[in-house]
C-alpha cells in the first residue's frame, strides 16, 4: 500500500527561477528550513529523486518541488470549463487512484511551482485582448490543485485579484484542498468562480488517498461562499459501481444540509462519469496493483478525446442511466443549481 504524505522533501530549483524574487525568497526559505536542495537545467532532468520501486520512487517525486520559470507563450484550451488553462503549478501531493494527470505527467508526478507569475498574468491579459468584446475564461487547476503550495508562492491569490481587475477576464478554480483561509479577504469583485471536487464519501475512503474528506470540503466550500465568491461542485469522477445511487443520494444530503452552498442562487455543478486511457491504466496498476478501480475495457466504449489520444468511457446506456439519476438528484436537493455539465 503506498503511504501518502503531503510533507515536501526536497526542492529542485531551476537556476534562472533564481533570476525573480519569489525564486530568492523561496530558495532562502527552504534551505532555512534544512531542506534538501537540488538544481536541474530543465524541469525534464528532475534527477535527485529517490526510489528502490516504481512505488517508492512516485511518493518521493510527490515530495518534491521543482520551483521553475513557465517560459511558454501558449495556453491551452480547456474544455468544457473554460476558454484557456491559466497554469499556476502542475501537480499536487495528494494520491488519487484515478488522477487526471496521469496521462500526462506518469509516475513522476513532481511538484512544480512557478516563480514568474506576473508574465503569465501578461500572457492572460493579452489573451483576454484577443478576445474582446466576449469573455475570457480561464481555469487555473487543468494541470494541477493550485490549493497546496498557495503558502509557498501565493499565485492563486495575486490571480484571483488580477482577474477581479479585468472586466472581460474571469477565473475558475477547482480544488479538494481546504486551506482556503488567505483566499477570503481577496478583493475577487465575482470575478472567480470557485469549485470544490467533491465524492461519494466512500468513493474518497477508497480513491482519493491523502485528500481532505467531505465534510472539511464542505466547510471550506460555505466559507468561499461567505466570502462572497461564485460557488460550484465538480462531482468526479463519477462511478458506476455497486450502491452508487445511494451513495451519491447521500452526497446530495450532505449539500442540502448546508442552505448557504445549496440554496445559493449561482451555485454550479459539473458532472463527469469515469473515463480511462491505455496509458493511465497501466500507470494506476504498477502504482496501485491491488486498485479497486473498475478499469477493464470490455465494460466500456472507446472514444477519441479533444487532445488526439482515446478514452474509455461508459457506454451510452450506463451514462443515460447515471444522467437521469443526477438530474433526479439535483432537481430534488439543490434545485436552483445549474448543471453546467454533464459527460
Ligand atoms: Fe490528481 Fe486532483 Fe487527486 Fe491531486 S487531488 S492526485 S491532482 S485527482
Amino acid at each position: 500500500m503506498i503511504k501518502t504524505s503531503a510533507e515536501i522533501k526536497r526542492v529542485v530549483f531551476e537556476p534562472a527561477a533564481l533570476n525573480y524574487p519569489l525564486g530568492k525568497k523561496l530558495y532562502h526559505a527552504f534551505r532555512q528550513k534544512g531542506l534538501e536542495i537540488h538544481f536541474t537545467p530543465s524541469h525534464n532532468r528532475v534527477i535527485c529523486v529517490p526510489g528502490k520501486s516504481v512505488q517508492e520512487s512516485f511518493v518521493e517525486a510527490k515530495r518534491t518541488l521543482v520551483v521553475g520559470v513557465r517560459r511558454s507563450r501558449h495556453l491551452e484550451t480547456c474544455k468544457p470549463s473554460a476558454h484557456y488553462q491559466l497554469p499556476l503549478a502542475t501537480s499536487c501531493p495528494a494520491m488519487c487512484e484515478y488522477c487526471y494527470l496521469f496521462t500526462h505527467f506518469g509516475r513522476r508526478p513532481y511538484q512544480r511551482i512557478y516563480v514568474n507569475l506576473s508574465e503569465i498574468l501578461e500572457l492572460a491579459a493579452e489573451y483576454i485582448e484577443r478576445r474582446k468584446p466576449e469573455v475570457t475564461v480561464f481555469e487555473a487547476a487543468a494541470t494541477s490543485d493550485p490549493l497546496p503550495v498557495e503558502k509557498y508562492t501565493g499565485n492563486l491569490a495575486r490571480t484571483i485579484e488580477f482577474m477581479g481587475n479585468q472586466p472581460l477576464g474571469r477565473l475558475r478554480v477547482v480544488t479538494k484542498f481546504t486551506d482556503v483561509a488567505n483566499l477570503l479577504g481577496l478583493d475577487h469583485r465575482g470575478h472567480t468562480r470557485f469549485r470544490f471536487s467533491i465524492n461519494a464519501a466512500n468513493i474518497i475512503k477508497r480513491f482519493e488517498h491523502g485528500t481532505p474528506p467531505l465534510a472539511e470540503r464542505l466547510a471550506a466550500a460555505l466559507k468561499i461562499v461567505k466570502a462572497g465568491y461564485l460557488p460550484g461542485f465538480i462531482i468526479a469522477p463519477i462511478f458506476y459501481l455497486d450502491g452508487w445511487q445511494e451513495q451519491y443520494r447521500a452526497l446530495f444530503q450532505e449539500i442540502a444540509r448546508q442552505p448557504l452552498l445549496a440554496e445559493h442562487n449561482d451555485l454550479t455543478l459539473e458532472l463527469i462519469t469515469h473515463r480511462f486511457t491505455k496509458k493511465a491504466k497501466t500507470t494506476i496498476e504498477t502504482l496501485f496493483p491491488k486498485t479497486e478501480l473498475p478499469l477493464d475495457e470490455e465494460n466500456r466504449t472507446f472514444k477519441y478525446g479533444q487532445f488526439g489520444y482515446g478514452k474509455y468511457v461508459y457506454p451510452a446506456k450506463v451514462k443515460t442511466e447515471i444522467e437521469s439519476f443526477f438530474k433526479e438528484m439535483v432537481a430534488a436537493y439543490l434545485p436552483r443549481a445549474a448543471i453546467e455539465y454533464f459527460i
